[in-house]
């Protein structure tokens, strides 16, 4: 039994998002800035997406735009205001992905922008207090995300935005995991742009969205044609639009369904994994994604483990998956305050649609089996100079 516990990473494409998507490959072939009918048949997956990405986080669809996933559009938003204000500062976070961290850390580094980098607590939660004391005369952006990669701990994305309303500055959030499991209202949200990716949503790589809010214009991110108002160039993927768009509409319509069908199961995994010794969820009181469980087993190498699970066909992460390759333990746990032993040993499990109570269960079986045996055989606590577990 293949069991894929790993939907931060990625998602299987919903066969009904490939249904809407193939016939923009050949019947619908034409180019959507045509102005045949060809370009107009094609032109309605451009429209469908835009209204769909308007309608889950209560834009309008004026103020979505095609971009080629959540990267481009962190960069698209980070950069684009940046370089629309020539200078000045930026808020961001210690725990943000590194589509969001780099943009920052360029700009910093190449560009004479000042970035602030706010620290998190225990549970992987900005201060807004500190926030707010960290607001500068010439603070041009606060660019925090909705909800992290590793964790699926919900930023407190309210104050952020009154906090950002209130000083008048812009509020991007990297919504790249939060979009189609929670709620969003950019109104309400107080929320300036927004980054969507298809592929998390059990749509197809490679297409996302931005969300600019009406009256703000970053600078044009790629120049060329006059799609996207001319600030984002390049002929449409409009397959990638069409999945974006149904993806986008059946996360719409399940939103409730699913996240009590992945509440029940993390609560499930959750309650199973932590019968296992000197075991402690990461963002355990903090309000997080559901179906999210990041968990560290005291003493084990979370990559052996991952790769026993592997072998038993279980798709499980350590850290964030752009970075599951390399050896540095995770930076968002040892932002929270783990020690480099403790962020080694966490496993993230994500759950999705398709996971099932029986898949649930032989995973605990299995975790608690291989961390049972990984602590005896393996003294990697001794190789990192810890005693040996116990
Ligand atoms: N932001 C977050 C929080 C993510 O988790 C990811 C993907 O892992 C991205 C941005 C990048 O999105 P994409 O893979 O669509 O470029």
């Amino acid at each position: 039994m293949e069991i894929y516990l790993d939907h931060a990473a990625t998602t299987n494409t919903d066969k009904r998002v490939l249904e809407a998507m193939l016939p923009y490959f050949d019947e619908h072939f034409g180019n959507p800035s045509s102005q045949h009918g060809y370009g107009r048949a094609a032109q309605k997956a451009i429209l469908c997406a835009k209204e769909q990405a308007a309608k889950i986080i209560g834009a309008k669809t004026g103020e979505i735009y095609l971009t080629s996933g959540g990267t481009e559009s962190d960069n698209w938003a980070i950069k684009g205001i940046a370089e629309a204000a020539g200078k000045g500062h930026i808020i961001t976070t210690q725990v943000e992905h590194h589509a969001v961290l780099d943009c920052c850390v360029y700009l910093e580094k190449k560009r004479g922008f000042r970035v602030t980098y706010l620290p998190v607590n225990e549970q992987g939660l900005i201060n807004t207090a500190e926030l707010e004391a960290a607001i500068l005369p010439d603070t041009i952006l606060i660019t925090i995300m909705f909800a992290n990669n590793e964790t699926g701990v919900i930023m407190p994305v309210q104050e952020i935005g009154k906090i950002a309303r209130r000083h008048d500055i812009l509020f991007h959030t990297d919504a790249v995991q939060a979009v189609g499991r929670v709620p969003i209202n950019v109104a309400e949200l107080d929320i300036d742009l927004l980054s969507i990716s298809a592929h998390k949503l059990y749509g197809p790589k490679g297409i996302g969205a931005l969300y600019i809010r009406d009256g703000i214009t970053p600078e044009r991110f790629m120049h060329g044609g006059s799609q996207e108002k001319g600030l984002r160039a390049g002929t449409y993927n409009t397959p990638g639009a069409a999945g974006l768009g149904a993806a986008l509409q059946i996360a719409a319509e399940s939103i409730e369904k699913d996240a009590v069908h992945h509440k029940a199961l993390a609560k499930r995994l959750e309650d199973g994994l932590l019968k296992i010794p000197d075991s402690r969820i990461n963002g355990a009181n903090a309000e997080r994604l559901a179906g999210y469980v990041n968990i560290s087993f005291k003493g084990i190498d979370a990559l052996a483990l991952m790769v026993r699970l592997d072998l038993e066909g279980i798709a499980v992460s350590t850290g964030s998956a752009c970075t599951s390759g390399a050896a540095k333990p995770s930076y968002v746990l040892r932002a929270m305050g783990r020690n480099e032993n403790e962020a080694r040993s966490a496993i993230r499990f994500t759950i999705g649609r398709s996971n099932t109570q029986q898949q649930i269960d032989k995973v605990i079986a299995l975790a608690t089996e291989y961390v049972e045996e990984l602590r005896y055989t393996i003294p990697f606590a001794q190789k990192n100079g810890e005693k040996h577990y116990t």
